[in-house]
């Protein structure tokens, strides 16, 4: 049997095309590369811009074609394109076998099961990858006035700590060294839980996992980072200094027509609190330019705060209407296309420069990487406060701990030499 994966959008879709992919090769099933040589297909869509819905309903079209020479063919669709209303997209899309909402994992693997029973007393033992992302809250109660994802995901829902505990030993069993946890919004991980269980104590039970060297966690909005995460991530061993904090704009009126509940200053006195009690931190950001009526003076103000902050990573778009959100009711898009795309430019020329800077003080250090991989050759991983890192070396260096001394820079990427390997066991 073969199976064929598509998937676009956020790491949750990621994380959760993982899952999907490892339990279809624990029934031996193999992963193709095109869909028309596929027994099933799997389709992980998102719809947060109407360019991304495009390409999914492209997708299904496609496979509309194939589904039709080849009806024995099963498809299934998840992520947000999968509405409340399934029996709407039944009736659009009647060529697709199942539509199942993220998080619904168990809703796939028994419809899996039941079409494909004679597979089941063949599940085999899962081997994960090195890096794994597992998603501890499904959905969004912020509302932020351009984002489509509380409409299409719903409201908050944490996944007990007692389930994701044991999914993360499961896959540190498969061989995976670092847990990255996924959510809309980790930093309200657990309120809505029976028994509340905050971020930081999801994160001080998993750092005592043996075998996990490393946690990571996405995405933090800043209203809700607390004082306790800050001090878990200061204090516990494993968790990665690194913070995904998406500041969006940096001017207080386009913030609040953004509805993201801060100002420019509760900002910088959030990253001041972080950076005095974990000097290291990496803090990586989103920005979106070209918000409706966005100025001149306007956009400076948000290039200036990147300058001011020196972020390790910047993750900048630029604005597009999205229908059914309240930016798309209440404002005009007014920002002329040619505009919004100098401004996404600067801010990377801008970012550029500051990676250079910053990644060329490092030549010369030691630095310390989990690898992941290797790509043309050479292995590659990331350090504590997530820079790539490559380095050339005979052997098999997957999956283990090194140090890696920086010999050239660029702003993207560290290139170094091995010095050390580390033994886990000792
Ligand atoms: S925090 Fe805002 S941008 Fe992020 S998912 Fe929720 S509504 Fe969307």
């Amino acid at each position: 049997m073969k199976y064929y994966i598509w998937t676009i959008g956020c790491q949750m879709n990621k994380a959760e095309s993982l899952d999907i992919s490892d339990f279809l090769a624990s029934m031996d099933m193999q992963r193709v590369s095109k869909a028309a040589e596929a027994d099933i297909a799997v389709l992980n869509t998102c719809v947060v811009r109407q360019n991304a819905e495009d390409k999914v309903t492209g997708m299904l079209g496609y496979l509309k074609g194939i589904w039709a020479e080849h009806p024995e063919m099963k498809i299934a669709v998840t992520g947000c394109f999968v509405t409340d209303d399934l029996s709407a997209l039944k009736r659009a899309y009647p060529h697709v076998s199942l539509f199942f909402q993220p998080g619904e994992i168990g809703r796939f693997q028994e419809w899996v099961l039941q079409e494909y029973v004679q597979q089941k007393r063949r599940v085999r033992k899962i081997v994960s990858p090195v890096s794994v992302y597992i998603p501890i809250i499904q959905g969004c109660n912020n509302f932020c006035s351009y984002c489509i994802v509380p409409y299409r995901r719903g409201r908050e829902r944490s996944r007990r700590p007692e389930e994701i505990l044991e999914q993360a030993e499961k896959l540190v069993m498969g061989g995976a060294r670092e847990i990255i946890l996924v959510g809309q919004n980790v930093n309200t991980y657990g309120k809505d839980l029976e028994r509340s269980c905050s971020l930081a104590n999801l994160l001080s039970r998993l750092s005592g996992i043996k075998g996990i060297e490393r946690i990571r966690f996405l995405t933090n909005h800043p209203k809700d980072m607390s004082k306790d995460l800050i001090e878990a991530i200061a204090a516990l061993p494993n968790v990665c200094h690194h913070a995904c904090l998406p500041l969006q704009a940096g001017d207080d009126a386009i913030l609040k027509a953004m509805n993201r509940n801060y100002t420019m200053a509760d900002y910088l006195r959030l990253v001041d609190r972080i950076r005095s009690r974990i000097g290291d931190i990496a803090l990586s950001t989103d920005i979106i330019v070209g918000f409706p009526g966005e100025t001149d003076e306007q956009f400076r103000t948000t290039y200036r705060a990147i300058e001011e902050i020196q972020f390790t990573a910047v993750h900048v778009a630029a604005y597009s209407t999205r229908t059914g959100t309240a930016a798309s009711r209440e404002y005009k898009d007014n920002v002329e296309h040619g505009v919004k795309l100098q401004r996404l430019h600067s801010i990377e020329e801008l970012q550029r420069e500051i990676l250079n800077v910053s990644n060329n003080k490092m030549i010369g250090a030691d630095v310390e990487i989990l690898v992941e991989g290797q790509k043309n050759g050479k292995w590659f991983g990331r350090t504590y406060s997530d820079k790539l890192v490559f380095f050339t070396a005979d052997g098999d260096y997957m999956g283990k701990m090194v140090d890696v001394e920086v010999k050239t820079a660029t702003a993207w990427a560290l290139q170094g030499e091995l010095t050390r390997v580390h033994c886990f066991n000792c």
